[in-house]
């Protein structure tokens, strides 16, 4: 495993991704809200900047990367659908495509729900997947643009991918989520288990991202919805949770 991963805080509850290729030595962000805290921890590490992942065109994900590319010369992916509202793309991608990153890559995956043109990233060396703001730890991002059945869909091209890939998503929701999860399934003893634990790690002031895609198949309603329709009942009733 040469790729690995840190979260940087951003924003009121953003997570920026820092991934390092140890092989190489490159280096690469998903998602830079802001420029200046990832700054702060490239500059502290002694580190420049190769590549800025992009997986949808909100501010709160894309808000600091020409500034990162200015300063550090790294080169910008993102879906080449939504090129006209993301940052200049300077690898523009689409479903399936791979993005070389040193001796590792990340796999494109289009996913549609919370917007039209939302992608998500997965490493297979590092088992790392980055789902932007389509999948939380137990949760789901908001239909801003898609219908729930893209979503579902969309939720379902993970479905694949191992127990142990990890989830790096773009905000730390997951003790809201919780709750939410809980009046689903209460009797659900993996849910519980978790409950306690992200309540423990949030009064300590941790984050409880990473989780791993294995964690959120025994806790998520979003994965445990049987059927589109139960899936997209579920996000409405969370909506005015
Ligand atoms: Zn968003």
């Amino acid at each position: 495993m040469t790729v690995t991963v840190q979260a940087i805080p951003m924003l009121a509850d953003n997570y920026s991704w820092l991934l390092r290729e140890s092989t190489s030595g490159k280096v690469g962000i998903v998602d830079p809200a802001e420029a200046a805290p990832a700054i702060a921890v490239l500059e502290a590490a002694g580190l420049g900047l190769d590549v800025i992942f992009l997986t949808h065109h909100h501010p709160d994900h894309v808000g600091g990367a020409e500034e990162l590319r200015a300063r550090y010369g790294a080169r910008i992916v993102g879906n080449r659908a939504d090129a006209h509202r993301l940052p200049r793309l300077d690898v523009p991608v689409h479903e399936g495509a791979l993005v070389e990153f040193g001796v590792a890559n990340a796999r494109v995956i289009e996913v549609p729900g919370h917007t039209l043109g939302h992608i998500a990233y997965y490493f297979a060396d590092g088992e790392l997947l980055f789902p932007g703001d389509t999948m939380f730890s137990m949760g789901c991002g908001r239909l801003f643009e898609g219908t729930a059945a893209q979503m579902f869909s969309s939720f379902a091209k993970f479905a694949e991918l191992p127990d142990e890939t990890l989830l790096c998503c773009g905000h730390e929701y997951t003790a809201a989520n919780a709750k939410f999860a809980l009046s689903i399934e209460p009797d659900n003893t993996a849910l519980q288990t978790r409950f306690d634990e992200v309540a423990t790690l949030r009064a300590d002031g941790l984050a409880t991202l990473p989780v791993s895609l294995g964690t959120e198949r025994a806790t998520n309603p979003f994965i445990r919805a049987a059927t589109a329709e139960e899936f997209g009942e579920r996000r409405k009733a969370k909506d005015t949770f």
